[in-house]
Formats: structure tokens, sequence, C-alpha cells
């Protein structure tokens, strides 16, 4: 299994920047996790999205999803050019709440929803998928992702506060991709639905997980500081998410 991190930021990208997007690839199957804005430039970089055999959305918040109307068009456009069948469109799998939003996913011939929840368990090529909710957003659900194949075992922690029940769905995992939204010196008094990068690296740490990767980082935070405040995490790699950053698991 092939991690792409297409891209990493919020909430806004930096020049250039773009966030929250990662490329997972097996040999059968190249699934898009997360589509904020910014997500397709970067991923024509690495596959033309007719490619794509899923996108998997963990929320509605807007950077998270805020490419998905022009993955529409340009799912529709290769249609018409024949680079992709119409009776294929691209499957999007994302919470059923909010409603609005997951109204908006279904799109001419080119996209179809498909809800998922915590009792979701499904395959797509050579990948087991399930769901964790997290806890984040005020009500409406956050699904953090486990994606399984040949053996190996990846977790999206999608965005997540301190309250989220990780055992038994995030142990030992060979990636944890985890959000680190704060550093020290601007974490709130009283967070709410992130962590910051030191409890991101104590959970990865407790967690036993075999490698970590930081993400949704603003976009000026310095990587030698992100790195600082995470070493808490001692049990592998640490990787401080970085534009075009590949992991082979
Ligand atoms: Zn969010
Ligand atoms: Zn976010």
């Amino acid at each position: 299994m092939r991690i792409t991190v297409l891209v990493y930021q919020s909430p806004y990208p930096g020049p250039n920047g773009a966030t929250p997007g990662y490329l997972v690839e097996t040999r059968a199957a190249r699934i898009l996790l997360d589509c904020g804005s910014g997500v397709l430039a970067q991923l024509g970089n690495h596959t033309p999205i007719y490619h794509l055999d899923a996108l998997l959305l963990s929320h509605y918040h807007h950077d998270h999803i805020a490419d998905v109307g022009v993955l529409q068009y340009g799912i529709m456009v290769h249609q018409l050019f024949s680079q992709r069948p119409t009776e294929k469109p691209l499957p999007i799998y994302a919470p059923a709440q909010p409603i609005a939003n997951a109204q908006s996913l279904p799109y001419k011939q080119a996209t179809t929803f498909h809800p998922v929840d915590e009792k979701t368990q499904m395959t797509i090529g050579d990948i087991q998928i399930s769901f964790l909710r997290t806890d984040h957003g005020d009500g409406d659900p956050c699904f953090a992702m486990r994606l399984e194949a040949s053996g190996k075992v990846l977790v999206y922690g999608a965005d997540s506060g301190p309250h989220t029940k990780w055992k038994g769905f995030a142990d030992g995992a060979d990636l944890f991709i985890c959000e680190g939204t704060y550093l020290d010196h601007n974490k709130p008094k009283e967070p709410k639905g992130h962590l910051s990068v030191r409890e991101a690296a104590q959970l990865a740490q407790e967690l036993a997980c075999r490698s970590l990767m930081i993400t949704h980082l603003y976009a000026e935070y310095e990587v030698e500081e992100v790195k600082n405040q995470a070493k808490a995490y001692q049990n592998g790699p640490c990787h401080i998410a970085q534009i075009g950053l590949q992991i082979e698991l």
C-alpha cells in the first residue's frame, strides 16, 4: 500500500498549498481520502482523476470537501471524452449527515453517493475498510478510516478531539495519520474537536502504532517545531506531513 500526501494544511491553504487530501494505492485500488481546497491540482501530479476507484470523505467541513464540485465536473468531462465509461461513475463514500451535503454528492452520471457509518465494512479492490466516529464537530459525524491490504493497516484519523475511542481501531496500525492542529503556543485553553501535536504523539505512542504521520497543520508551522513537540512518539518513524510525501507499507 502506498500513501501519498497530496496536501495536509488546515483550515485554509497557504501559498501554493491546499487542504487535506491523501491518495492510497494498491495493486487493485486507487482511493482518494478527503478532497480539500486544491487537492485536484496536486492529484494530477500522481494520477489522472479518471483512474480513481473511489472517494472517501471523513466529514463535510470545507477544508475536507472544497474540491468535490470540481472533481464531479472533471469526471463528467472525462466521461464525455470517453476516458472513463459513463457506466462507471465515481462512488463517493461519506456520512449521511448533514443531509444537504450528502444530497450534493450524486452528480449526473459522474458520481454516486454511498452513506457510511460505524457499522460499515466494505472492500474496494483489495482494501478492506471500516470506520470510527471521532470526537469532532457540533453534532454532525466525522469518521476516521481503517484501511487494510496485504496484511498492512493504515488508519486515517480525520479530524479528532481527545475523546475519540481509538482502542480496538487504531492500536498497532502500521501507519497512523493523526491530526496535530495545535502547537503549544496556540493551543486554546479549552480545545474542542482537535488535538495538539504533543497529544497526537502521545496518542500514537499509547496505541503502539508502528509509524506516525502528523497532519492537519497550519501552513506557517515550522517542521522543526512540529518535530520537537512530537518527541513523545518513540515507537517508529514520525513523519510530518508535506506535499508529495510518499510512504510505502
Ligand atoms: Zn473538521
Ligand atoms: Zn479539518
